[in-house]
C-alpha cells in the first residue's frame, strides 16, 4: 500500500519506517524541515535500537521516503497517518492542536478517497473532530470525497520500539466503517503470521479509550509498589523480597512492580492527567487515578530526600556521582525524567553533580538541564566518581548493572551509594562495604 505517515517523531518514524519493511512504499512527513533533510541522508534525530539501519535500508530500497510536503504525497496515499505529538495542555487535557492542524492540511489537499487514521494518543472523540475538521474543509472548497478516520493507537515502548512495532502484542483498530476496519486488517496482517487474534478490531472510541487504560494501568502498577515500597520501609520489611512474594501469583505477575523513582517519559504522565481531565470534564471524579499521579510526583523526590537526611540540608561543598539521566533505559529521552526534578533539587540545595548517561547527556546539556549551574557531564561511569561524596543511580543501564565496586571506593570519598532502582544486593553491598541506599528497604548498617 502507499502510506503518508504525519509527524516523523519516535511514533511516526518508527512505525514509517516498520510498514516500509514489510514491502510498503510510505513517506514520512514532518514540518521540522532539518529533521526531513538529516533523514533523507539517514540521520536519524533520535536514539533507538535497530533504527538507523532499518531506515537506511528502506531509504536504499526505496520503500522509505522523506518529505516536508504533505500535499503532493497525498495525492498517491491509501492511508494517511496522524502521528504527531498531543502535549500536555495548561489544564492538563491533551492539546490537539498538532493534530486538527493536520486534518485541516487533509483537507484541504486530499484529492481522492482515503482512509485517516489517528495513531496519535488521543482523547476519546477526537476522531469526530478530525472528522469534522477534514469536513469542513472539503466543504469549504466544495469537493465532495468520502474518507474515513479511524483510531489506531500505537503501544510501542520506547527502547525496544522497533521489536514491538513488528512483533506487537496487540494491534487495537477502531473503525466504524467496516471498508475501512478491513483494509486495516490487511495492512497490519504480515505482522500476524501466527495467529489474527492479536489484531483487534472495535469501535473508534473504545479504541481511543484503550489506549489511555492501558498507559493508566501500567502508572497504576508502578504508583501502587512506590507506595508499597514507601510503607515497607517504615515497617521494616524489605520490598525486593515483597516484590517477589506477590509477583509469584499469576493473578498479579512480576512485570511492572519494580519499586523505582517513579515514572516519567513522553506518555505515562501526560495520558495519566489526560484521563483524568477526560473524566472530569465529564462529571466523574478519577480518584485512584488522581492518586497514581501523586504518588508519582512524590516519589521522584524520595532519593533526593534520602541524600538530604544523609549528608543535610545544605549541600554547599557537597558533590554527586549521577549515574543516568534518561527517563528510562534504551532511550535518549529524557521528558519528565526523574533525574531532572532530583538533579535540580539537589542543585538547588547546593550540591555539585558529575553526571553520565550512555546516551542521554546532548538531551541534558542542550535542553533539561540548559544552563543549570553546578552540573559537569563526564565520558564514563567511572570518571564522575572522582571527590564525589556518594554515587546516586536513577537509570537502570545494563552498564550500571554489575561496576567494578573496588574503582567505586577508591574513586568516592567515601563509600555511599544511593540507588533509585533497586540494582544491587542489599547484603552484598554492605559485604563490600558501602552504605547503601535503596527504595522501599531500611538502610542496613
Ligand atoms: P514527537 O514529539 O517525538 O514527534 C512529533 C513530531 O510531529 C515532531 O517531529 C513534530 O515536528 C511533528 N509535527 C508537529 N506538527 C506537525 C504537522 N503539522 N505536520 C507534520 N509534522 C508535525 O512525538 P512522539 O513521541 O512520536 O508521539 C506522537 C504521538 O504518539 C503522541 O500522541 C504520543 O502520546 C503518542 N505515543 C508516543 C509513544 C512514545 O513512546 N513516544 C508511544 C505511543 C504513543
Amino acid at each position: 500500500m502507499n502510506l503518508t505517515v504525519i509527524g516523523t517523531g519516535y511514533v511516526g518514524l518508527v512505525s514509517g519506517t516498520c510498514f516500509a519493511e514489510m514491502g510498503n512504499i510510505v513517506t514520512c512527513i514532518d514540518v521540522d524541515s532539518t529533521k526531513i533533510e538529516n533523514l533523507k541522508q539517514g540521520v536519524i534525530p533520535i536514539y533507538e535500537p535497530g533504527l538507523e539501519a532499518m531506515v537506511t535500508r528502506n531509504i536504499k530500497n526505496k520503500s522509505l521516503h522523506f518529505s516536508t510536503d504533505l500535499s503532493s504525497h497525498l495525492e498517491k496515499c491509501d492511508i494517511a497517518f496522524i502521528a504527531v505529538g498531543t502535549p500536555m495542555g495548561d489544564d492538563g487535557s491533551a492539546d490537539l492542536k498538532y493534530v486538527l492542524q493536520v486534518a485541516q492540511e487533509i483537507g484541504k489537499h486530499m484529492t481522492h478517497s482515503l482512509i485517516v487514521v489517528d495513531k496519535s494518543t488521543v482523547p476519546v472523540g477526537t476522531a469526530d473532530k478530525v472528522q469534522a475538521t477534514i469536513q469542513s474543509e472539503l466543504d469549504k472548497r466544495k469537493a465532495n470525497i468520502t474518507f474515513s478516520v479511524v483510531s489506531n493507537p500505537e503501544f510501542l515502548k520506547e527502547g525496544d520500539a522497533i521489536n514491538d512495532f513488528m512483533k506487537p502484542d496487540r494491534v487495537v483498530i477502531g473503525a466504524d466503517n467496516d471498508e475501512a476496519g478491513k483494509k486495516m486488517r490487511t495492512l497490519y496482517s504480515p505482522f500476524f503470521r501466527s495467529s489474527m487474534d492479536r489484531l483487534i478490531q472495535m469501535d473508534v472510541r473504545s479504541a481511543e479509550m484503550t489506549k489511555y487504560v492501558a498507559n493508566a494501568m501500567l502508572a497504576t502498577k508502578i504508583s501502587f509498589m512506590n507506595e508499597i515500597a514507601n510503607i515497607c520501609e517504615l515497617v521494616g520489611a524489605d520490598v525486593n523480597k515483597v516484590r517477589i512474594g506477590i509477583g509469584s501469583d499469576s493473578r498479579i505477575g512480576y512485570s511492572f512492580i519494580y519499586p523505582g523513582s517513579g515514572y516519567g517519559g513522553s506518555c505515562f504522565p501526560k495520558d495519566v492527567k489526560a484521563l483524568k481531565k477526560t473524566a472530569e470534564e465529564h462529571g466523574y471524579i478519577a480518584q485512584l487515578i488522581q492518586s497514581v499521579e501523586l504518588v508519582n510526583d512524590k516519589q521522584k523526590m524520595v532519593i533526593a530526600n534520602k541524600v538530604v537526611k544523609r549528608f543535610g540540608e545544605n549541600l554547599s561543598g557537597k558533590t554527586f556521582a549521577v549515574w543516568g539521566l534518561a527517563f528510562k533505559p534504551e532511550t535518549d529521552d529524557m521528558r519528565e525524567a526523574p533525574a531532572i526534578y532530583i538533579i535540580k533539587e539537589l542543585v538547588k540545595r547546593g550540591a555539585k553533580i558529575q553526571a553520565y548517561d550512555p546516551k542521554a547527556m546532548e538531551e541534558a546539556q542542550h535542553f533539561y538541564l540548559k544552563d543549570l549551574k553546578g552540573v559537569s557531564y563526564h565520558n564514563s561511569k567511572y570518571d564522575t566518581l572522582k571527590d564525589a561524596d556518594a554515587m546516586i543511580l536513577l537509570t537502570e543501564w545494563k552498564e550500571f548493572r554489575s561496576p567494578d565496586f573496588e574503582e567505586l571506593k577508591v574513586q568516592l570519598k567515601q563509600p555511599v551509594i544511593f540507588d533509585g532502582r533497586n540494582q544491587y544486593n542489599d547484603a552484598l553491598m554492605t559485604e563490600r562495604g558501602f552504605e547503601y541506599f535503596q527504595i522501599g528497604k531500611q538502610q542496613s548498617i
